[in-house]
C-alpha cells in the first residue's frame, strides 16, 4: 500500500522521513493551469493527465506549486546541511542551544563504507573488504564517543549548550520540519534521489518521493516520463 500521511519510512541506522501533513493532489495542478479559463474539475480525468504531462514538458512551472507537502525528518547533520540548501522550501530544525542534544550518531553499514576515485561529478564509489570496513566504523564510533564525553563533561561544568555543540560532529542526527510544494519537491528528488548524489541523502530523497508519487501520482509519472527534470 503506498504510504499516507502519518507513515514514517526508516532511512539509515536511526533515521526517518514521516509525512506529517499533505495538502497535494493531481487536481490542484490542473485547476491551477485550468483557471486562465475559469473552468474547475471536482474528479481527475484522462484528459487532465494529458494537462499534467504537457505542463511538465512545457515547463509551465506554477500549477505546480497550489500544493504542500509536510515532513519531519530524522538524519544525520551532514545530510541536513545538503538539505537546507533548497531554498525554495520552509525548514524548522532541533535547537542544541534550547535544548540538549540526543546521543544518536550515523555509523554507515559495512556495505556503505566506500572508497572515492575520480573527479568532482563523476565520482566511482565502491564498498571496502569487510575487516577495513569494520575498522572504519570502529573508528567512528570511537569518534562519537569521544566527542560526546566531551559534550556531556562541558554541560556538567556548566558550560552553555550553545558553546558545548561545538565538539559534535557532522555525523550527530538531528530533526527538523520541512514544508514543500511539489515544483521544489521535484527539484529536490531530481539532485538527490540521483546517481551522483551522496548516498545518504539519496535514501532521504527516495523516501520523501515515495510520499510525493503516493499524494500526485499523475505528476510523478509525467515527472519521471520526461527525464525527472522538475518544471
Ligand atoms: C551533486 C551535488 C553537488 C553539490 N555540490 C555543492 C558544492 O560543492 N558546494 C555548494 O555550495 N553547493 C553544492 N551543491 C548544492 C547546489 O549548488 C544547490 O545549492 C542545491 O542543490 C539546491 O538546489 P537549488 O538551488 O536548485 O534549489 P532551491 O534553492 O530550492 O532553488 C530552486 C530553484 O529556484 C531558483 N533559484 C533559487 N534561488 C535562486 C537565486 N538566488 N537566483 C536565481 N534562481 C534561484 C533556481 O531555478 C533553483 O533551481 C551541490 C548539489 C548537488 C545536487
Amino acid at each position: 500500500m503506498p504510504p499516507r500521511v502519518g507513515d514514517k519510512i526508516d532511512v539509515l541506522d536511526h533515521g526517518f522521513v514521516r509525512l506529517d501533513a499533505a495538502e497535494a493532489t493531481d487536481l490542484s495542478v490542473v485547476n491551477g493551469a485550468r483557471v486562465s479559463f475559469l473552468q474547475m474539475k471536482d474528479e481527475l480525468d484522462q484528459k487532465d493527465e494529458g494537462l499534467i504531462r504537457f505542463l511538465i514538458r512545457e515547463k509551465h512551472a506554477s500549477p505546480f506549486e497550489h500544493n504542500l507537502l509536510r515532513f519531519h525528518i530524522r538524519c544525520p547533520i551532514a545530510v541536513a546541511r545538503e538539505w537546507m540548501r533548497h531554498r525554495w522550501s520552509s525548514f524548522n530544525e532541533h535547537s542544541l542551544r534550547y535544548s540538549q542534544a540526543i546521543d544518536e550518531f550515523y555509523i554507515p553499514d559495512v556495505s556503505q563504507v566506500r572508497t572515492q576515485t575520480g573527479k568532482p561529478g563523476s565520482y566511482k564509489f565502491e564498498s571496502m573488504d569487510e575487516p577495513v570496513a569494520n575498522e572504519v566504523r570502529e573508528l567512528m564510533a570511537e569518534q562519537y564517543r569521544s566527542a560526546w564525553k566531551a559534550y556531556e563533561d562541558m554541560l556538567q561544568r556548566g558550560v552553555a549548550r550553545e558553546l558545548a555543540r561545538f565538539v559534535l560532529p557532522v555525523g550527530l542526527y538531528t530533526e527538523f520540519y520541512w514544508s514543500v510544494n511539489a515544483r521544489a519537491l521535484m527539484n529536490f528528488v531530481s539532485l538527490r534521489n540521483a546517481e551522483t548524489a551522496m548516498w545518504e541523502i539519496g535514501r532521504y530523497g527516495e523516501a520523501v518521493e515515495e510520499f510525493f508519487s503516493a499524494c500526485m501520482p499523475s505528476t510523478h509519472k509525467a515527472f519521471l516520463e520526461f527525464g525527472r527534470v522538475a518544471p
